[in-house]
């Protein structure tokens, strides 16, 4: 089985041609910009949106003492209640709700061949996204074996923040490594993240060893490494992978924010301020100038 928490179909922005993408529930960085925050637990996620809510108060009956009402909105207390899916379908306005579920391989399988005939038309495929793909515990390998039967091409959005053995398992088995590069410097990396920038440059200079296709991604982040240094830092490093031909800049956006409220969760990057344009198009130029076909996605 599988831990999803989406499948979306017809998305022409998680690698080349149409794609299916398959958001896999678990992460093991905490980014605190995250635009998925309901990916980052491994397990089901309530998610409360209180301007969807009647108070018909089923969840209150449902929740065993452990959601309860007061000053006109609800109190949940996520860490003790064990068994989040038991609440899935309890809410008739669907304020309340739950994200996240166990899935077999042929449940996704059936899902991705819906579009198989536009993967042919536009070069597209499948996108394995998240959270964190390589961080499921079993079948994921499976899963893949069973796409490149069907000629199905798979790209993997990853942070490459696990460990080398893990990709390597996969090796032959995905088509493009679509690699978040976050930063270079290790002490910035850890506080914004949680993770440990060393596995992921390590990993990086592995994927390039082994002549891996992967285009690198840098999500532009202000507080983090909106900065001229930072950027060059990252773009250089980049191009010193002597099998690097592209990196994509994604500028910061708080889309996420209201995620953030219905997970109970404190949102930490409202009023950090965007990313400018013109900054961007010189960051594009630059790694122009070093050999790297750049481009900024939306
Ligand atoms: S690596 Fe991606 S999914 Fe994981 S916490 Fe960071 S931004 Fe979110």
């Amino acid at each position: 089985m599988l831990r999803i928490f989406n499948i979306q179909r017809y998305s022409i922005h998680d690698g080349s041609g149409v794609r299916t993408v398959v958001f896999f529930k678990g992460c093991p960085l905490n980014c605190l910009w995250c635009n998925n925050p309901e990916s980052i637990d491994p397990f089901p996620s309530i998610m409360f949106d209180e301007r969807l809510c009647r108070r018909f108060e089923d969840c209150i009956k449902a929740g065993n003492g452990k959601i309860k009402s007061g000053n006109n909105t609800l109190f949940i207390d996520r860490e003790n209640i064990q068994n989040a899916s038991s609440l899935r379908d309890i809410c008739p306005s669907g304020a309340l709700s739950v994200t996240g579920k166990e899935v077999s391989i042929q449940e996704i399988l059936r899902e991705v061949e819906k579009d198989i005939h536009f993967y042919r038309t536009s070069g597209g495929g499948v996108t394995l996204s998240g959270g964190e793909p390589f961080a499921q515990e079993s079948d994921l390998k499976e899963l893949m074996i069973e796409l490149r039967k069907k000629g199905i091409h798979i790209s993997v959005e990853t942070s490459l923040h696990v460990p080398w053995e893990t990709i390597e398992e996969y090796d032959g088995l995905v088509d493009t490594f679509l690699a978040d590069l976050k930063h270079t410097d290790a002490e910035k990396f850890g506080m914004f993240t949680g993770g440990n920038a060393t596995l992921v440059l390590n990993n990086f200079i592995k994927l390039d060893e082994k002549g891996s296709h992967f285009i690198i991604r840098v999500p532009v982040i202000p507080g983090f490494n909106y900065s001229e240094q930072e950027l060059y830092s990252i773009i250089d490093f980049a191009a010193g992978l002597k099998n690097a031909r592209e990196i994509n800049f994604i500028p910061f956006n708080s889309l996420a924010k209201e995620k953030y409220a219905m997970l109970g969760r404190e949102y930490q990057y409202g009023d950090t301020g965007n990313v400018n344009k013109s900054d961007l198009l010189r960051y594009v130029e630059f790694a122009g100038r070093k050999g790297l076909k750049a481009e900024i996605l939306n």
